[in-house]
């Protein structure tokens, strides 16, 4: 129930008056019919969509263009000189232009919209009593919401309960450093900022823990009120087609000033007719306009296919950046392993039991060496399934003869290990009731949780986490049925052993505490524990990482693990996914005694980071970048924000991830997968590739038909093509077949070559010579042809007609070369083409030919019947351009391959 204006405000009530006015109880929380029936009377928790430029409007954006004000120009020329015809031809290709950008756009933007839906938020609530995950969308006033780190607040929340909570407000109050909660309330006059017993939308959970009341909503909540005024909408754009963008202005210009001087040679050097003179140079081409579109839509089809491989694209940049990524620094667990985990054995002083079993199903038994163990004959092994249990937020699930876990996969197996030693988790937690804990924190790690219900009458903490920190907790050891004092070298050996298999090793551990006691501090549980033994775990590596990370060896990408395990165990995973040959490890501490200028050279000769924490992933990312590594960096917990920000490519985990890591990342994993960031660089190179053939294919075709023009004016010859032929090849063409390269697939090789450097430029040199090179032979080709037509004693028009044809099976010619820029050579597969590709050049095919044979089109364009004859020399000139540029190809390609062979040659002579 949204609060009424005249009542306390929730923040300045206490949380039982909150809770008595939204008719909820603290411990049951909402109904599921109330919840839903609150859902009709309130709305979804979701800020309206903001408005998008309505389809009129944005039709009629696709007029506003310097280049088609010069068309317009030029048709309101046409008509007042009386050549209607070419009016309304002009007329009808703006027209045409406009429709065909508008759908163009509207797919790009769909693309987009498509993905965004894919990372709907969710959040934890109480509803009838259980906790649920619900949409955020579903949130209701009077729900119970349950707030971890690294929790985005899905709604404006009145605290009831909070535990150390901090939470970062900046996107609400611009207050960069966390504001301690409570629940206590403030006065009514109080300022947003200040209102700390509220916990608002879109803030995200620094640390601690809470309970709190929904009290507002969707566009009724605070951040909801500030949208509402400051809406946007995200552009469809990338720093590179910014730039091309403004290339294709400035190119515009440069053209329109050519034209004009064009114009003045023609009609003053030339004696061209001034209409005719204006015609040709005032009508080059539309290429710079058409460029920056087919790039969008090829970075929106990128877009698309990275959601499909489960990469969800958050800040479009990224799609560019991911292409020359040259270092992947990820996580261990669920990223390159599976996160499913199993205990495999349980180690205490008398030995090491080897348990059995496979996933969650709590069937198996203990054995000592092959050995039968009972579970209630030994003390250690009772006590540590007893902690396993206890010490822990897991729960498993049996449905359909299929065993499941809720909660933390490592704390599923402990559960699982704990029912294998005999007891009923329910049951135990119900007799030995939880009172207080210290949840988990990679920087700490470890967790604790009190308990009291012992025949004592005794307060009792559990203790669970890494050896060396649970170690360092305990003074005493568990050992058979007495308490001994604590063989630490022991320990330390026995964790290093047992990791060196790759288990992930876990100690556990027990305090007991004075009668009565009720929270737990971190300062109760620092010193006097008594270690009960150490549980390790398998957690097989993912298949699929195995040969990515091949994939990521060819294309020259370089792959850290930088983890929270054990160093033992980490080196044993990587050294299985053969990270690297022999791989070296740093810990988290050996890395605090590197300074920062020897940083980036140890760095480089490192495979795995052991024992880190977030700081370090920061100072690691830091450390490549200095070397130019363009580093891709991978994240879940609210403590990662700042490494996944401060990578070049942040990659955050859609599944474990907290809110705050997706929020910092720039890609959201679906799946936590490895592989899926593998794909998406291949994506990314993909999607560069495509836009670069876009540019290779449009720039000279475009230059062809300009050199074509200029060429006859410059030399006072008759025009080999009309200006309305001239629009009629770049409408045909450049929508037809263009358009195709965007939807390219990945090339062979593509990940055999090592990752694009971040400042290569665009318009490389070879990019520019095979502009100019292809713009020749197109010219060539345009006059060769028109010449022997003239000679041969054809009408003009006749000849035009043949010189349209020509250009257009050249551009269909040069189509399939360009395809294959990087592997070389135009092979068979390579002809056959995509489906997109054949689309467009039988597109392209059918338009040519009623272009020449359909009597309304001749007389519009004034062509001409071409005879089979000289079809055949029309298609022969289309082939033997191809063969020409698959001649400079290779050529280049031998050279270029001599260039990069030499300086390795001589530095292997060298080392000889
Ligand atoms: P990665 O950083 O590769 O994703 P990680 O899970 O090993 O993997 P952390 O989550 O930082 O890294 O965990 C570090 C260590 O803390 C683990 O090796 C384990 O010993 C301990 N640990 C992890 N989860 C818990 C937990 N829920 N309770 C107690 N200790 C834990």
């Amino acid at each position: 129930m949204q609060p009424s204006a005249d009542a306390p405000l929730p923040f300045a009530q206490t949380a039982a008056e909150v809770m008595a006015a939204q008719q909820v109880a603290l411990d049951s929380g909402l109904s599921a019919t109330e919840a839903a029936s609150r859902r009709e009377r309130y709305g979804p928790n979701r800020l309206p969509d903001v408005e998008h430029r309505g389809a009129i409007m944005r039709f009629l954006l696709q007029f506003h263009n310097l280049l088609i004000y010069v068309l317009i120009g030029a048709a309101v020329l046409a008509a007042a000189i009386g050549n209607l015809i070419d009016a309304a031809v002009i007329v009808a290709v703006v027209v045409l232009n406009a429709i065909v950008g508008f759908i163009q756009e509207g797919r790009a933007e769909r693309a987009l919209e498509a993905i965004r839906g894919m990372i709907d938020p969710h959040a934890a609530v109480i509803r009838d009593g259980q906790r649920v995950d619900v949409a955020a969308e579903d949130i209701v006033p009077g729900d119970l919401v349950l707030l971890e780190p690294g929790t985005r607040v899905p709604a404006d929340l009145r605290l009831a309960r909070a535990r150390n909570l901090r939470i970062d407000e900046a996107a609400l109050t611009g207050e960069s450093l966390p504001v301690d909660k409570a629940i206590r309330p403030v006065p009514q006059e109080t300022v947003l900022a200040d209102r700390t017993s509220m916990a608002f939308s879109g803030t995200f959970v620094a640390n601690g823990t809470a309970t709190g009341i929904a009290v507002a909503t969707g566009p009724e909540s605070e951040l909801g009120r500030i949208s509402a005024l400051v809406g946007t909408v995200e552009k469809l754009t990338t720093p590179l087609i910014r730039r091309m963008d403004q290339f294709a202005r400035l190119l515009t210009v440069f053209i329109l000033a050519a034209c004009a001087a064009v114009f003045l040679f023609a009609v003053y050097v030339r004696d061209y007719p001034w209409q005719e003179a204006s015609w040709s140079s005032g009508l080059p081409s539309r290429p710079p306009r058409g460029l920056p579109a087919v790039m969008t839509i090829a970075l929106a089809v990128g877009v698309q296919r990275m959601a499909d491989r489960n990469a969800i694209i958050r800040r479009l940049p990224a799609v560019e950046t991911l292409g020359s990524v040259s270092v992947i620094c990820s996580d261990k667990t669920g990223t390159l392993t599976r996160n499913e985990m199993t205990v495999r054995s349980v180690v205490t002083p008398e030995g090491v039991l080897d348990v059995s079993g496979v996933g969650y199903r709590p069937q198996g038994g203990f054995t000592d060496n092959g050995a039968p163990v009972q579970p209630g004959s030994n003390t250690a092994l009772t006590e540590a399934a007893r902690a396993a249990i206890l010490c822990n937020d897991a729960e498993l699930q049996h449905s359909d003869d299929d065993w499941s876990a809720h909660g933390d996969p490592m704390e599923g197996a402990l559960v699982c290990f704990g029912m294998k030693a005999g007891f009923d988790p329910a049951l135990l937690r119900k007799q030995l009731p939880r009172t207080d804990e210290i949840p988990f924190d990679t920087e700490h790690r470890f967790m604790a949780t009190l308990h009291h219900g012992h025949e004592d009458g005794s307060a009792i903490a559990y203790i669970k986490g890494a050896p060396e920190q649970i170690l360092s907790m305990c003074d005493r050891q568990l050992d058979q049925d007495q308490i001994a004092p604590l063989d630490a070298e022991d320990w330390h050996e026995k964790t290093a052993f047992t990791a060196r298999h790759g288990q992930r090793m876990l100690a556990l551990a027990m305090k007991r505490l004075p009668k009565g006691t009720q929270d737990l501090s971190v300062s109760d549980v620092s010193q006097g524990a008594v270690l009960i033994g150490l549980v390790g775990f398998i957690d097989p590596p993912r298949e699929e990482v195995l040969s990515a990370i091949g994939e990521c060896r060819t294309a020259g990408i370089d792959v850290k693990m930088i983890t929270g395990d054990h160093a033992a165990t980490a080196t044993a995973i990587a050294r299985e996914l053969a990270l690297a040959p022999e791989p070296q490890t740093l810990t988290g501490d050996q890395l605090d005694d590197i300074d920062d200028t020897d940083l980036p050279d140890i760095v480089r000769t490192m495979t795995v980071f052991a024992r880190t924490t977030p700081a370090h992933k920061l100072r690691l990312v830091r450390a490549l970048q200095i070397d130019q590594d363009v580093t891709a960096m991978t994240g879940d917990g609210v403590n990662d924000a700042p490494a996944l920000k401060q990578a070049d490519v942040g990659v955050a985990m859609g599944r474990k991830g907290t809110d705050a890591a997706k929020e910092a990342a720039e890609i959201v994993l679906a799946d936590d997968n490895f592989a899926s960031i593998v794909a998406a660089i291949r994506e990314g190179r993909t999607v560069y590739d495509n836009i670069r053939k876009v540019i290779a294919w449009t720039l000279p075709t475009n230059g062809g038909e300009g050199a074509t023009l200029i060429g006859a004016i410059a030399f006072g010859l008759t025009l080999p093509m009309t200006a309305i032929q001239i629009l009629w090849i770049n409408m045909v063409t450049a929508v037809a077949l263009g358009l195709t390269l965007a939807f390219e697939p990945t090339e062979p090789g593509t990940m055999t070559r090592p990752p694009r450097k971040a400042t290569e430029s665009l318009l490389s040199g070879t990019l520019l010579w095979r502009i100019c090179f292809v713009s020749i032979l197109f010219a060539i080709g345009a006059f060769g042809i028109f010449f022997y037509a003239i000679e041969r004693g054809q009408s003009v028009d006749m000849a035009r007609t043949m010189v349209v044809n020509t250009l257009v099976v050249m551009e269909i010619a040069y189509l399939f070369s360009v395809r294959f820029v990087y592997s070389g050579s135009l092979t068979w597969r390579g002809m056959l083409g995509t489906p997109a590709v054949l689309i467009g050049v039988g597109i392209t095919v059918l338009a040519q030919f009623a272009f020449t044979y359909l009597p309304a089109l001749q007389s519009i364009f004034a062509t001409e019947p071409v005879a089979w004859q000289d079809g055949l020399l029309i298609v022969g000139i289309g082939a033997a351009l191809l063969i020409l540029v698959e001649l400079e190809k290779s050529i280049f390609g031998f050279f270029a391959r001599r260039r990069t062979a030499a300086p390795k040659t001589a530095a292997s002579e060298t080392a000889a």
